[in-house]
């Protein structure tokens, strides 16, 4: 078994760009390079041309229209122009906002920033299964809520919520409904129409596209969706989202998620397949937990905690491996996860959690040596610890 080190383990961090979305995005930065805006001449015309295209597979790939994909720089700036662009636009109706303890931070801060401005902010816990008890959304509602943010796969532990559920209890309750999907368009299916989705973010790194790129799906009927821009200047995007285009970027987000959505059945259920074998061989160990409900969730994510096991010890032996220990997008290094602290796991062993992210480019013999290499991390661990405690 030959694999190469380290040995990266981490793709809900960041993806590889797919060499497939190389090719197609490299022309237009050189002959191709027009901007998508200037209307006079074939520079431009190529350029729209094709940014068009892209926009055209985005909507297709979530059942939504082109004209209600807004291009922006990732899931970032998606999730403040849904959040902060409801809230702004629809102020007289309502101030009050709902969004759960997981969420990615480029959601749970915007919520602080409109709860800065005097807004109403609820925050809803999560079961030990990370899952939101929807019983809790509906009694959370008020006659003054404008919108609900709930992501559909969780970035730390994988966890798919029930967007469906969701949507029709927004719908019930007119509240419109937004959805961090970073880590979900291209894993799972995602239809706008079914699952009562208002406002959808995506980002390209997430999908084997480059960083610095993504989109926002925005609803045009039943009801057409109103947003306060957050960044002004030139009316790109329909006046939603100003600046020149970044179409070497939105092309090879195109062509990622086409490739996503044609590949998805059968990418899922071999990284599902080798995620399982991956979990049950961790088990052996004994002492051994499942950060999170095992279903529904990521095919290629597990997120698991070692008795008498340190994170930061665990990490430190596992230098062959390219795994995280907790969110990458928190700054902040030795405060523990607050997605793990939400589900209840303790302080202790939300340090000791591991995340692995298998993905595209993950091999069989990566998935073995992986297994083989923490089993003996942690067991050689437990002897020191048993030894020190014995002395
Ligand atoms: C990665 C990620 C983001 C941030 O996306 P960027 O494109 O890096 O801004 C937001 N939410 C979730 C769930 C993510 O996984």
């Amino acid at each position: 078994m030959s694999v190469k080190t380290p040995v990266y383990l981490d793709y809900q961090s960041t993806t590889p760009v797919d060499p497939r979305v190389v090719t197609r995005m490299l022309p237009f930065f050189t002959e191709r390079f027009g901007n998508a805006a200037s209307v006079e001449h074939r520079f431009g015309w190529e350029a729209e041309e094709a940014v068009a295209q892209a926009r055209e597979r985005l909507a297709t790939s979530i059942g939504a229209k082109p004209e209600e994909i807004v291009f922006t720089s990732g899931a970032t700036e998606s999730n403040n122009l849904a959040i902060l662009g409801v809230a702004w636009a629809y102020r007289r109706k309502g101030d009050h906002l709902i969004t759960v303890a997981t969420e990615h931070k480029a959601v749970l801060d915007p919520f602080e920033a409109w709860r800065r401005e005097g807004g109403q902010v609820t925050v809803l816990p999560v079961g030990r299964d990370g899952m939101l008890d929807l019983q809790r959304l509906e009694d959370a509602v008020t006659d003054r809520t404008t919108l609900v943010s709930v992501m559909a796969a969780n970035n730390e532990i994988g966890v798919l919520q029930d967007l469906e559920a969701i949507g029709r209890i927004a719908k019930n309750r007119g509240v419109l409904f937004h959805s961090d999907a970073a880590q979900a368009l291209g894993k799972i299916d995602l239809d706008m129409d079914a699952m009562g989705i208002d406002l959808l973010s995506f980002s390209g790194h997430k999908i084997y596209a480059p960083k610095g790129i993504g989109g926002l799906y925005v609803r045009r009927r039943n009801p057409r969706v109103r947003l306060a821009p957050q960044i002004f200047g030139g009316g790109h995007e329909r006046g939603l989202r100003s600046g020149t285009l970044n179409v070497p970027a939105i092309v090879a987000l195109g062509e990622a998620v086409f490739l996503a959505r044609t590949e998805m059945t059968e990418e899922a259920e071999r990284l599902r397949t080798w995620r399982d074998k991956l979990w049950t061989g961790l088990q052996r160990l004994g002492g051994v937990f499942l950060n999170g409900a095992l279903e529904p969730r990521l095919p290629g994510n597990l997120n698991v905690s070692f008795d008498g096991v340190a994170g930061e010890k665990l990490l430190l032996g596992l230098q062959d491996l390219a795994l995280s220990s907790r969110s990458a997008c928190t700054t902040a290094s030795d405060t523990p996860s607050h997605v793990l602290a939400a589900i209840g796991a303790e302080t202790e062993a939300a340090r000791a959690a591991l995340r692995i992210g298998l993905g595209r480019f993950t091999t069989e013999a990566e998935c073995a040596y992986a297994e083989s290499r923490i089993v003996e991390e942690v067991k050689k661990l437990r002897v020191r610890a048993a030894w020190h405690a014995a002395v």
